[in-house]
């Protein structure tokens, strides 16, 4: 039962950026590195955390943040292997509660080159095992680890999160940040939001959803957090070839998602792979509720929104304050 007015203005924290570059990067220590998927999945994701206390970006990081990561070694024209960035998945307060320790959900990146795949740079086929997430993954409790950042603007929580309900959407690792958003408003040192807070998570298969079990707990123990999951390849009904995608989910639970979509202080996170914005807008259109999330260009999507493209939308829509998107 919200206590404060909506607020349809949305006012971020200023938050810190770049405090530490590539060219002088910090040194953190792992503190933990364990699975996080739910059970046995062949994307093998791994929740890392680094302690980053002594070093700028303690204290300094904000959820929704990305921290940046430079594996050892060369790359293949024998330069310094380049920095990758990492979404920040614990709360403000990390997992410490005093800013020094943050973690991150990483997936191995473990493919093959297939030279008739455009942008496969082998000739030939062969195993690609990605440099950094593997890296990662591999390192034990109290390795070292160069760490760069904090970065990002925009994918943050309000300023006055009281006055404003949360509709997150995630697809695969993108599941990243709302771990540290759904454990700072449920969890944080300010007490539980009595705001409404749902989590739509999208992944292969239900052994690969990250944090499930942390995210059913929290489920269960707060009435105002609604945890929802579409699993792409596992039909839900016999004879279904496939499963569903996140943007079905907001079909499904449209009594309750509707009125609170069209609420004009909710705010409205994607994050996961790229496309998958397309579909929520489609969607949203679809149902009448796009508004206050995207804007349309006038001429660009104009029609049905069922026949828009992901092309008409890319260049006639544009996320309101409301929307925030994080997408790869
Ligand atoms: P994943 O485990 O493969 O899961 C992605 C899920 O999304 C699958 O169920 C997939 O279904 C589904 N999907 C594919 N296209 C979709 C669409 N258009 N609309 C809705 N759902 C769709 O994901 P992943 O390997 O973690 O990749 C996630 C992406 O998020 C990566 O590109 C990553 O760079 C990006 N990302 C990560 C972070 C982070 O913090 N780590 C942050 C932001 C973004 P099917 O495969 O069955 O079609």
């Amino acid at each position: 039962m919200p206590t404060e007015p909506e607020s349809t203005v949305v006012t971020l924290p200023e938050a810190a950026n770049k405090l530490i570059t590539p060219r002088a990067p910090a040194t953190g220590r792992i503190v933990r590195n364990e699975s996080c998927t739910f059970g046995k999945s062949n994307a093998w994701v791994r929740d890392v955390a680094v302690d980053v206390s002594g070093t700028e970006l303690a204290g300094k990081f904000r959820v929704g943040q990305a921290f940046g990561v430079i594996p050892p070694g060369t790359d293949e024209n024998g330069k310094p292997h380049k920095v990758r960035l990492y979404s920040i998945a614990s709360p403000d307060s990390g997992e410490d509660g005093h800013g020094n320790v943050m973690s991150t959900p990483v997936k191995r990146t473990i493919d093959e080159f297939d030279p008739d795949i455009a942008g496969h740079r082998r000739a030939h086929r062969g195993m690609f095992m990605g440099v950094c997430s593997n890296y990662l993954c591999d390192l034990e409790i109290g390795d070292e680890v160069l760490v760069t950042g904090p970065a990002g603007k925009r994918f943050l929580l309000p300023v006055d999160t009281e006055r404003h309900d949360y509709v997150f959407v995630a697809t695969g690792t993108g599941i990243a940040p709302y771990r540290g958003m759904v454990m700072q408003l449920l969890n944080g040192p300010a007490g539980p939001t009595r705001r409404d807070v749902w989590l739509l998570a999208g992944a292969p298969y239900t052994s690969d959803l990250i944090y499930h079990e942390l995210f059913l707990e929290f489920d269960r123990e707060f009435e105002n957090f609604h945890y929802l999951q579409a699993i792409s390849r596992e039909p839900r009904t016999p004879g279904a070839k496939r499963g569903i995608y996140v943007d079905a989910l907001l079909v499904e639970e449209l009594d309750r998602l509707g009125p609170l979509l069209e609420g004009p202080g909710t705010l409205l996170y994607l994050c996961g792979v790229a496309g998958m914005q397309f579909g929520i807008y489609r969607r949203l259109a679809t149902l009448g509720l796009l508004d206050g999330y995207a804007a349309p260009k006038s001429g660009v999507c104009d029609g049905s929104p069922a026949e828009w493209t992901n092309v008409q939308m890319r260049r006639g829509l544009r996320a309101t304050p409301r929307c925030m998107i994080e997408v790869y």
